[in-house]
């Protein structure tokens, strides 16, 4: 059957018509605790007045102008994603896929501008999401996300995440980059760890590569630091954001260190709607309340809340759940019985989730989420974790 939307996703039989904070309204009447947040994207929650306000004042000044221009709103919050992180430059686009598929073209047009042509593999992680383009599909390790799709961008890699030998092993003076999200969010939830990082870091610097941090997911406070990568203490060469930066609006990022930006002069890359001043409007108003002082703060003690109650649901049924694991409000829980059994008993009982890789269940919850509400959404997982044992 032909269906006007393309049915390019298994969707869920429920619309939304309101939100409100963590709640969802549906067209039904229903309402719903939304710990999935459109995928780590609504990081302020549903309607924030502050968002709200300036995407609605900056809709009735100007909306899009294009590239041919100077736009203040796109200067503006390129300062400050570079005074709030590693970065000396940023590049605007609309979704995580193009600025992962921008940061590896940046990664490879160093090394051409550096005179080092030939330096074009990329090395990335077993279990990696890096979007549905062409090249960040060969980037990523999800074979069925590839299959009929022809011949895959070549010059990428897989080597097992975590695992520093088998990277060591992999890199040489051909490496452009080495791509990794520091915490994985689709393949199921896996914070990499310190040493891990740090490894990163040197095998890069070792070998002259350049190296890619994918915080499309777990970045912009997610973790509870604006980067995921501030918790390692490793910095990369270039960074892709997208996802929380527009807390629903949609908007990407490359950021880069000034030498890795080295190739990236006029005409070398573009985005017509990129960084557009509605798009900087909206990611400007979500830095005004990340950067509020006490709001990340907020956002660990309430991961570690989160994580604490989830703790004590695996005590009581660990015939159920087999392992909590993330950092800050950005959540796994491997389940037992299939998680997408799981996802559906939530949302029975009235709490969205979302589902990953590795059996898990995702919380991802807005980060302005409360105590009463992880609460709520703890009772119902220890709800249906009580029927599901049961019925084991
Ligand atoms: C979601 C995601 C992407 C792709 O983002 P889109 O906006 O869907 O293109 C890339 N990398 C990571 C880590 C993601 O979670």
């Amino acid at each position: 059957m032909v269906t006007t939307v393309m049915p390019t996703y298994g969707r869920i039989d429920i619309a939304f018509d309101r939100g409100e904070g963590s709640y969802l309204y549906a067209t039904d009447g229903r309402r719903f605790l939304d710990f999935a947040s459109g995928i780590a994207t609504n990081s302020l929650g549903h309607a924030h007045p502050h968002l709200v306000k300036e995407i609605q004042d900056q809709a009735a000044k100007l909306m899009h102008v294009s590239n041919l221009y100077h736009i203040p709103e796109q200067q503006r919050l390129a300062d400050r994603l570079v005074e709030n992180s590693f970065a000396h430059t940023v590049f605007f686009c609309n979704s995580g896929a193009e600025a992962m598929e921008g940061a590896l073209k940046l990664a490879r047009k160093y090394h051409f501008a550096a005179g080092q042509t030939g330096r074009e593999r990329v090395i990335c992680c077993t279990r990696a999401f890096h979007g549905r383009t062409l090249a960040t599909l060969s980037a990523g390790d999800n074979d069925k996300y590839r299959e009929g799709f022809g011949p895959r961008p070549e010059g990428f890699d897989h080597v097992a995440f975590g695992n520093v030998n088998e990277l060591r092993a992999a890199m040489g003076d051909d490496v452009a980059a080495i791509v990794i999200e520091p915490i994985q969010g689709e393949g199921g939830i896996f914070p990499a760890d310190y040493k891990y990082m740090h490894a990163l870091r040197e095998a890069a610097d070792e070998f002259g590569a350049l190296l890619v941090f994918d915080e499309v997911q777990c970045g912009m406070g997610r973790s509870g630091k604006l980067w995921a990568y501030e918790w390692a203490g490793v910095a990369p060469d270039v960074m892709a954001l997208a996802k929380g930066l527009g807390g629903g609006f949609p908007v990407g990022a490359v950021l880069a260190s000034e030498r890795a930006a080295l190739g990236m002069v006029p005409g070398t890359h573009g985005s017509t709607y990129g960084g557009n001043p509605l798009a900087c409007a909206a990611a400007n108003a979500v830095l005004d309340v990340m950067l509020a002082p006490g709001f990340l703060d907020q956002v660990i003690a309430r991961g570690d809340y989160l994580q604490a109650q989830l703790q004590s649901v695996v005590g009581r049924f660990p015939g159920f759940l087999e392992e909590v694991r993330g950092q800050a409000l950005m959540v796994g829980m491997k389940t037992t019985a299939p998680n997408m059994d799981v996802w559906g008993r939530l949302r029975e009982h009235g709490l969205l989730v979302v589902g990953a890789g590795d059996n898990a269940i995702r919380l991802l919850p807005p980060l302005t989420v409360s105590e009463a509400e992880i609460d709520e959404a703890v009772a119902a997982i220890a709800a249906v974790a009580g029927e599901m044992e049961a019925a084991a």
